[in-house]
């Protein structure tokens, strides 16, 4: 087995035995962060593992992906297992409906789906559908998502959260739906909101359910930590608070404040500062109890966290705790807050987005091409006559051990820049540089085999397998299909679907389809920690290589933008049955040209129009026949309706 894979496995396998799809599973961690949803199969095939029951299905998602083809929907993908939305919320609610038994706490729990999190249509349909059972609701922040909530609710026992700024059409909206028995609460965001949300219940005769945001001066660990802390941009100060009671009171609507929300910010890596938070709110949520407000609901916002690095621990894009501990957690701490001042207890009501819809999709792609970062041929000698140069360059070769690594890796780069110099001046001719430049990565590809086995690496050579590494050009583009890698250094798991009983024995770098330096993916989980580089297998001649990146159902869809006009991908939505069988209940052909180019104010009619007047004037001067013209307006016309991605 290659060194670099042995040194990144766990010690009690056995490395001698020939690869098999067991090593894949630890390479690439799939048991760690894939929650029992994803795993190996013996032959070799990344899959989705579904319990039903006492029996467990498993369907390779490359079976998928050649149904998909067949389908005429081509790589790059959003695939969806709509079976895993259900699971996630059916797992979040019995999750708190067990710790609220266990513990004897005296009210139920609802949750809300935090609409912003994935907007599209198919989610948010599922997500009602398959919540109506546990009434499970609907967050918007904005007037758009209202609406959307409004359309996609169920039962009148789930609620809608309106949290973000609201104008008097977006109040009324929400007035409306209290009329129609909804249950509809207004978070306030600032006191200047209350205003208008009493003037507009004035006039229609309808009472709001409002709620209050509170800002928690508890801080949090993770990216998202501004979202809580004195300075948070969100939410109101406990003097703001105040004054907002005192209005209602004035108004004689203080009836109406019957829910305490609080958001700490997402993706929360440590459940203490999770429980540091409920406890400040459970303050806050007696405090407004003593001042004389009903209220009943207490809603603790988002954070709970995806694990997507399979670590367990409290690193950004970790969580050091389990579904079943939050909500143990969140339930006792309400208790023992709340149950030595009498007070009665809340509806407990969380925002998770993330956690919910994190699993359900991934990003499928095809590997275009590969740049292999390794020595071309090289003779065996150096030729007669060459440059005392490329002579040295050769005994460094030879000269290459274990205790003169870094001796060797000075040496060659001295003498390959020396003729780089020789070069320059015009004192050695192409051929001579190409060799030696041959012959040094030759060298440096000795050591970077060596490494592991070495005592002490120097910075400089530890960079160096890296600097070796592969690229592989896949079918993707990272800011229309992956935003967070780019904007704040998202993690997640990628992996090859097919050919794991096969070792990777290629390292290499992801690159985009986009011509931006930025559109690449080099950080890797992997049992040892984050790796600048992923293992991957070497392209086989005629047969396509697919990559999948995990756990992108959340935030990813919607934040994408359209850098160098590549469009929405292709997605689909499968069903998978007991039987491993599978259907596809949706599917969706991603943005064609014609599609991007109206984005961007451009007529396809009128650059149709162009382009044929162009080919005229072509006809007219005589340098193409009109059969020709015929043919390229065809042409045309056809890649304006076509993907905007690579098409085989
Ligand atoms: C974004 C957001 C959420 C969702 O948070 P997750 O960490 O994805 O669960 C919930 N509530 C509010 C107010 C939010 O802004």
């Amino acid at each position: 087995m290659q060194n670099h894979l042995s040194s990144m496995l766990d010690k009690d396998l056995d490395l001698s035995a020939e690869w098999s799809s067991e090593h894949s599973a630890r390479l690439y961690g799939v048991r760690d962060w894939g929650s029992d949803y994803f795993d190996v199969s013996e032959d070799g095939n990344a899959v989705v593992s579904l319990q039903f029951g006492n029996k467990t299905t498993q369907v390779p998602i490359i079976d998928i992906v050649n149904g998909m083809r067949e389908r005429g929907l081509d790589m790059p993908a959003v695939l969806r297992i709509e079976n895993l939305l259900d699971q996630r919320i059916t797992q979040i609610n019995e999750a708190f409906a067990k710790a609220i038994k266990d513990a004897d706490y005296q009210n139920h729990y609802r949750g809300v789906f935090p609409i912003k999190v994935n907007q599209q249509c198919h989610v948010i349909e599922e997500i009602a559908d398959y919540g109506s059972r546990y009434h499970h609701g609907l967050e918007a922040g904005s007037k758009a998502e209202l609406i959307i909530a409004l359309s996609q609710l169920r039962d009148h026992d789930s609620l809608i959260i309106c949290n973000g700024y609201k104008d008097e059409e977006f109040i009324e909206l929400g007035l409306y739906a209290r009329q129609m028995g909804i249950k509809c609460f207004f978070v306030l965001e600032t006191a200047m909101e209350l205003d208008i949300i009493l003037e507009r219940s004035r006039a229609l005769g309808i009472d709001p359910l409002i709620g209050v945001r509170i800002r928690l001066a508890s801080m949090v660990e993770g990216h998202w930590n501004e979202d809580s802390g004195d300075r948070s941009i969100f939410g109101l100060s406990t003097n703001a608070l105040l004054g907002v009671v005192e209005k209602l009171k004035q108004a004689d609507m203080l009836h109406c404040l019957q829910l305490l929300h609080s958001h700490l910010g997402s993706q929360i890596p440590n459940i203490r500062n999770i429980r540091s938070g409920v406890m400040e709110a459970c303050r806050f949520y007696a405090g407004l109890i003593e001042e004389g407000a009903p209220m009943g609901y207490i809603d603790l916002g988002g954070g709970l966290a995806v694990d997507y690095e399979g670590a367990r621990s409290n690193s950004t894009h970790s969580m050091n705790y389990g579904l079943d501990e939050y909500c143990y957690n969140i339930v006792e701490t309400l208790q023992e807050c709340l149950d030595p001042l009498d007070i009665k207890h809340p509806v407990i009501i969380s925002e998770s987005g993330r956690a919910l819809v994190a699993y359900s999709s991934m990003l499928l792609f095809n590997i275009l091409e590969v740049r292999e970062h390794k020595p071309d041929f090289i003779p065996t000698e150096p030729p007669e006559d060459s440059h005392d140069l490329i002579v040295n360059l050769y005994g460094v070769m030879e000269y290459v051990n274990v205790d003169h690594l870094q001796e060797c890796y000075n040496d060659a780069l001295y003498y390959r820049d020396e003729l780089r110099e020789l070069f320059h001046h015009g004192q050695a001719t192409l051929r001579d540089r190409a060799l030696a430049e041959n012959v040094t990565l030759a060298i440096l590809e000795k050591i970077s085999n060596l490494l592991p086995q070495a005592r002490r690496v120097s910075q400089e050579l530890e960079a160096l397998p890296e600097l070796m590494s592969d690229i592989y050009y896949g079918n993707f583009s990272l800011f229309q299909s992956l935003p967070d890698i780019w904007a704040i250094d998202q993690l997640f798991p990628i992996m090859p679907i097919h050919r794991l009983n096969e070792a990777p024995v290629r390292d290499g770098v992801l690159a985009d389809m986009t011509c931006d330096c930025d559109g690449k993916i080099d950080n890797f989980i992997s049992p040892e920690g984050v790796r600048k580089t992923l293992p991957l297998h070497p392209l086989k001649a005629g047969e396509e290589y697919y990559v999948s990146v995990f756990l992108v159902g959340a935030y990813q869809e919607t934040l994408g933008d359209l850098h160098n006009l590549f469009g929405d991908t292709n997605v689909v939505s499968v069903h998978i049955n007991e039987d491993g069988s599978f259907d596809f209940r949706r599917e969706f052909h991603g943005d064609s040209i014609a599609d991007v180019l109206s984005y961007v104010e451009y007529d396809p009619k009128l650059i149709q129009e162009q382009f044929r007047r162009i080919a005229e004037q072509a006809v007219r001067d005589g340098r193409i026949s009109v059969p020709m013209r015929q043919q390229m307006l065809r042409a045309f016309r056809e890649s304006m309706h076509g993907y905007t991605f690579f098409e085989r």
